[in-house]
């Protein structure tokens, strides 16, 4: 019953043409893994590498009930105000493991699922988080492709989903809750040393109080850890996305990120290094795939890996061996 496939100049127009039903079917068909699908959406993603990497890509980062989908939602909503198109994404690890997605459900933002403007789309849910991840880089670029100039990738606090939204954005944000305690655990975790800014949220009403102290413990804590890059210090602020209070600065922030970034040169580095950190990732994803399909590497890996878990064989020689069988 499946419907014909369209034809790639079809499928360029649509997403060009910028017009939602067309880019929803655009990213079904990269979300898929048909491989005449992934043929096609390769080639897509080929042709329309030219009208991509012109968004601002934030990724959004916090615990669950931190207020990200209120964030965003305040954000947006302000953003499209000035003008931007807007794009939501998510990658949400969970999904991989029950087939549903907690993160960028549409319901989650309200006003900004309801624009016409905006697009929201929730996480893939088939796969491993490295293709869940592929799958959400894939899609922004056909986002931006169809003129959206904000991506906005959301994801929740599991360590490995937050490296590979840093991995695809170019400022990455952290959102705390204020009150102590929790707060050094984000530390801990070595969330903290991802971000690029850190907000506080929920900075009102009798939270105020609280927000600002946070603010203050995670500032000295950056002060010691140093940021990720030279010459950028995270910034640490307080905001609500209730009220809307603060999320100017917040966007002001992402935006001096960007500016310093470009100043230093270091913005095309990251964006080139992002690149070919993806081809090699897809690469390692494709060999993990062959190494599972193909009946002689299943048969015999196993008992190198027992070999090498039982002591009787050094890890060294056991890739030998793996390697030897695919060829290299
Ligand atoms: P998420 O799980 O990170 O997406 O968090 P939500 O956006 O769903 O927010 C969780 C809860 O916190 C909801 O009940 C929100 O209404 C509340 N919340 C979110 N932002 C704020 C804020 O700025 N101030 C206050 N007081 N509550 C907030």
């Amino acid at each position: 019953h499946a419907a014909p496939l369209p034809s790639l100049e079809a499928l360029v127009d649509d997403v060009r043409a910028g017009r939602r039903a067309m880019l929803a079917r655009a990213i079904t068909l990269v979300e898929s893994r048909k491989a005449a699908h992934r043929t096609l959406a390769e080639a897509l993603l080929q042709a329309l590498l030219p009208q991509t990497g012109r968004a601002v890509r934030v990724g959004i980062t916090g615990v669950p009930g931190v207020g990200k989908s209120t964030t965003i939602d305040a954000l947006g909503t302000h953003l499209l105000a000035q003008g931007h198109r807007v794009a939501v994404l998510a990658v949400d690890p969970s999904s991989t493991r029950t087939g549903g997605s907690i993160l960028g459900d549409k319901t989650r933002m309200a006003r900004l699922s309801m624009d016409e403007r905006a697009f929201v789309r929730p996480s893939p849910s088939a796969g491993t988080l490295g293709g869940v991840a592929a799958r959400t880089r894939e899609t922004m670029l056909l986002c931006e492709a169809a003129g959206y100039d904000v991506v906005l990738v959301e994801t929740v606090g599991v360590g490995q989903s937050e490296t590979a939204v840093a991995d695809m954005t170019d400022t990455f944000l952290v959102l705390m809750l204020p009150g102590a305690g929790d707060e050094l655990q984000g530390i801990k975790k070595g969330i903290i040393e991802l971000a690029d800014i850190v907000a506080v949220n929920k900075a009102d009403g009798e939270n105020l109080p609280r927000a600002r102290a946070a603010a203050g413990e995670y500032r000295a804590a950056l002060h010691v850890l140093g940021g990720r890059e030279a010459h950028w210090a995270p910034p640490v602020l307080t905001y609500s996305g209730l009220t809307g209070a603060g999320i100017e600065e917040v966007w002001s922030q992402v935006l001096l990120h960007r500016e310093r970034s470009r100043l230093a040169g270091a913005f095309e580095a990251k964006r080139s290094a992002q690149q070919v950190k993806w081809m090699w990732t897809l690469f390692d994803d494709r060999l993990r795939g062959r190494m599972r399909s193909d009946p002689m590497l299943r048969a015999e890996v196993p008992a190198i890996e027992r070999a090498v878990a039982e002591g009787r064989l050094a890890p060294t020689l056991g890739a030998s061996r793996v390697a030897a069988l695919l060829g290299v």
